[in-house]
């Protein structure tokens, strides 16, 4: 058996064809286009990637992308008079602080000090708070790709065992709660789990996100399951996922690449959050 191949860039292209179908519809009728403020300090080399990402999927959908780029060796008083700015601007619709922030400036005090209604990485203890309430809010983009990716692949999610490998805030945590919600019986895994092959192969859907190259393995996995490998990993041969791609593909039912599986998926929930936060939560009410 073969597992089928969820191909997140194509999930990805057509959640996207439908954000631009309503971004046009905006810009079409005279409004102005929602608006995305990403905020970079430094020149981490990865986070220009991803900045760049993100500036080229705003364009691609007709939404606004401004940039700020700011010196490594900015204090946390300026990040923080920039981020006041930016919750004060009614034409800024969603603000991204790319992560890691330099060693000297308090990740919480500058997340905490983004207005929620514009939080589109849905970091802000208030959306976290939403989340795990199950009430309206922004969602964290990679564990919402995630569950796009497992609905439109066509997975039925209510009473299926998940095991979710890491527990970590911005992606193990959100995503097993946003599975909890669509009534699946979740359990988390970490770096302490014992026995954990025991519990991975009784489950009908894994997800993988602990930053590990290929460490789930076919024996790990129940033949016909479904898993998904959000691991992004630079190795010698290239960028791998936490999936032993070769291996499990020829027990599972179903399994999502890398590259090419949750990471454009993440992109696109930006830009769903980023025109959520335009048409609901903007303040400047349009
Ligand atoms: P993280 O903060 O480092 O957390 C890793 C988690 O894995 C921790 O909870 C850790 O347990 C757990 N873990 C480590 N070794 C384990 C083991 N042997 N068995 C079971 N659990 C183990 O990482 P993250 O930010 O969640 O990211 C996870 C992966 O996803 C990384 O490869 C990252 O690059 C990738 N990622 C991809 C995207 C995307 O858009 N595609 C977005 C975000 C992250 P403890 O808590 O006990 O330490």
């Amino acid at each position: 058996m073969s597992a089928k191949i969820i191909d997140g860039k194509a999930t990805a292209q057509e959640l996207k064809n439908e954000i631009k179908i309503e971004v046009d519809k905006i810009t079409s009728g005279g409004s102005r286009p929602p608006a995305l403020a990403v905020v970079l300090v430094g020149k981490d080399p990865a986070s220009q990637i991803y900045v760049n990402n993100k500036r080229k999927a705003c364009h691609a959908l007709g939404i606004k992308s401004v940039e700020h780029l700011l010196d490594a060796a900015t204090s946390e008083k300026n990040l923080m008079e920039l981020v006041t700015a930016l919750n004060n601007d009614n034409d800024i619709d969603g603000i991204l602080v790319q992560l890691p922030l330099p060693k000297h400036i308090h990740e919480p005090h500058i997340l905490e000090h983004i207005n929620p209604l514009k939080d589109v990485d849905g970091f802000h203890p208030v959306n976290v708070g939403r989340l795990v309430a199950n009430s309206t809010g922004l969602r964290p983009c990679t564990p919402a790709g995630i569950l796009e990716m497992l609905k439109r692949s066509g997975q039925e999610l209510s009473g299926k065992k998940v095991v979710v490998l890491g527990r970590s805030n911005i992606v193990g945590k959100p995503t097993a709660t946003l599975l909890l919600h669509e009534s699946c019986t979740v359990t988390i895994c970490h770096s302490k789990t014992r026995h954990l092959n025991d519990i991975t192969s009784r489950a009908d859907i894994i997800i993988a996100a602990i930053g590990k190259p290929e460490f789930v393995t076919a024996e790990m996995v129940k033949p016909g399951a479904v898993v998904i490998d959000v691991g992004v990993n630079r190795t010698a041969k290239g960028v791998v996922g936490d999936v032993d791609f070769e291996g499990v593909k020829k027990v599972a039912g179903f399994i999502s690449p890398v590259p090419g599986g949750v990471g454009p998926m993440t992109i696109a929930m930006l830009m769903y959050n980023t025109l959520k936060a335009y048409k609901g939560l903007s303040p400047s009410g349009h």
